[in-house]
């Protein structure tokens, strides 16, 4: 029996295993590694540093979330051999595939740039949204400097999401008027894709928070609280906000299947890997020129299940799920119970709308239903 080995228990290892244990049921033996028991929805971080979501409910068991074809083997990769087909934990065991899909994402290195994770808060992990819920309660005023420190990093528009509800939340705690925000974006402006800087920008401007554009982040001084950029700017700071930089899983970085980053050379419609037609990538690990994001997953996950399920089964490739197209769509909160929608693929900009409470109200209750739609394969 053909055996398939999925990597990382995330949005896009979850349910590409579960829409191929739907697919081929008995006909492959199918095994999920994942360094960590627990599924987490990292889009419910953005919330935790204003105190409007717990974390605790941010995660579930990732074997409640498995079709019961699916095994399930807790245990950190460590090495990947393509050649020989076989992947290594830490535990010293080895697996053999047929067939691999590698969907262990992205990590934050903040060790990336001197000083950052000495004198920058993030919310890019649950341990670090804690902490900066507990530095925003102390807060009571002064200058706070939101921005990226490198790109490519997961959910691109989670920083201005946070500037905007970091915006109402010091409204909120009536010290707004103590308080000067400053956002940084590493380009020319406010955010990667042209439409939707052209969205923000006025919305920042309106709520009186300062843009500094081309600021790429080189160092943090810790002691005199500064953020300096290779641009030659210094930004002076009281509560730093600073998106780390990111890169893949370890045991990808400079792998025959990755650049030094750990980002997997893929096939932007097949989502096969470069000279190894039985490995396929999707979600973060990616090096696709797409956002990093969940939504990104979670289209990508029914053409990887379904050139593996034909492959196995002898047939051709059903034309629906045959290529993926760049498909991503995100919400975009912009404070005050008001959000955007960004809806795009490679060859369509998005054209977001005007935040309204609409797609506020419809991105609160996808972050409830996330756990019933997305893992599972409902949609
Ligand atoms: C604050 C924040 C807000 C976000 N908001 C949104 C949003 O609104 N919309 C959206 O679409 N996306 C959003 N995202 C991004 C989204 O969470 C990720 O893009 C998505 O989780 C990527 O899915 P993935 O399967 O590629 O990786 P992940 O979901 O990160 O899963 C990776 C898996 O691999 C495992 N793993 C890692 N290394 C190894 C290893 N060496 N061995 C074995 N297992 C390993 C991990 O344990 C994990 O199970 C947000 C992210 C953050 C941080």
């Amino acid at each position: 029996m053909k055996q398939i080995l999925v990597l990382g228990g995330g949005t896009g290892g979850t349910l590409v295993a579960n829409l191929l244990a739907k697919k081929l049921k008995d006909e492959a033996k199918i095994t999920l590694v994942s360094a960590s028991s627990r599924h987490l929805y990292q889009p419910g971080w953005l919330y935790v540093p204003f105190g409007w979501q717990d974390p605790r409910g941010l995660s579930r068991s990732l074997k409640s979330l498995l079709n019961k074809r699916v095994q399930l083997e807790i245990g950190r990769v460590s090495h990947l051999d393509p050649h020989a087909q076989s992947v290594t934990l830490e535990s010293g065991h080895t697996l053999h595939y047929d067939y691999l899909v590698v969907a262990t994402g992205s990590r934050v290195t903040p060790e990336d740039v001197p000083g950052l994770a000495e004198g920058a808060h993030h919310f890019y992990t649950e341990e670090a949204a804690w902490k900066l819920h507990a530095a925003l309660e102390e807060f009571n005023g002064g200058k706070i400097v939101v921005g990226v420190g490198g790109l490519p990093h997961k959910c691109p528009v989670a920083p201005l999401e946070f500037t905007f509800l970091l915006d109402e939340y010091l409204t909120r705690k009536g010290i707004r008027q103590q308080t000067e925000i400053t956002y940084t974006y590493p380009i020319n402006r406010v955010f990667s894709i042209e439409s939707v800087a052209e969205m923000a920008e006025p919305l920042l401007k309106e709520r009186g928070i300062n843009i500094e554009t081309f600021f790429n982040l080189e160092s943090v001084d810790p002691e005199k609280k500064l953020a300096i950029s290779m641009e030659g700017s210094e930004l002076p700071y009281d509560l730093l906000v600073m998106i780390p930089p990111h890169r893949g899983a370890k045991f990808l970085e400079g792998s025959p299947i990755a650049d030094a980053q750990g980002w997997v050379y893929t096939d932007r419609h097949t989502l096969q890997v470069k000279d190894f037609p039985n490995i396929y990538a999707l979600g973060d690990t990616t090096n696709l020129p797409i956002s990093k994001a969940g939504s990104t997953a979670h289209f990508e996950a029914p053409v990887i299940a379904e050139h593996i399920a034909a492959a196995i089964q002898g047939r051709p490739v059903d034309p629906k799920h045959a290529t993926y197209n760049g498909k991503v769509t995100c919400f975009l909160e912009a404070g005050y119970e008001k959000a955007s929608i960004l809806a795009f693929d490679y060859d369509t900009p998005p054209k977001p709308p005007t935040p309204s409470w609409l797609y506020h109200y419809e991105k609160m209750a996808f972050n409830k239903a996330y756990w019933y739609l997305v893992p599972t394969g409902v949609i």
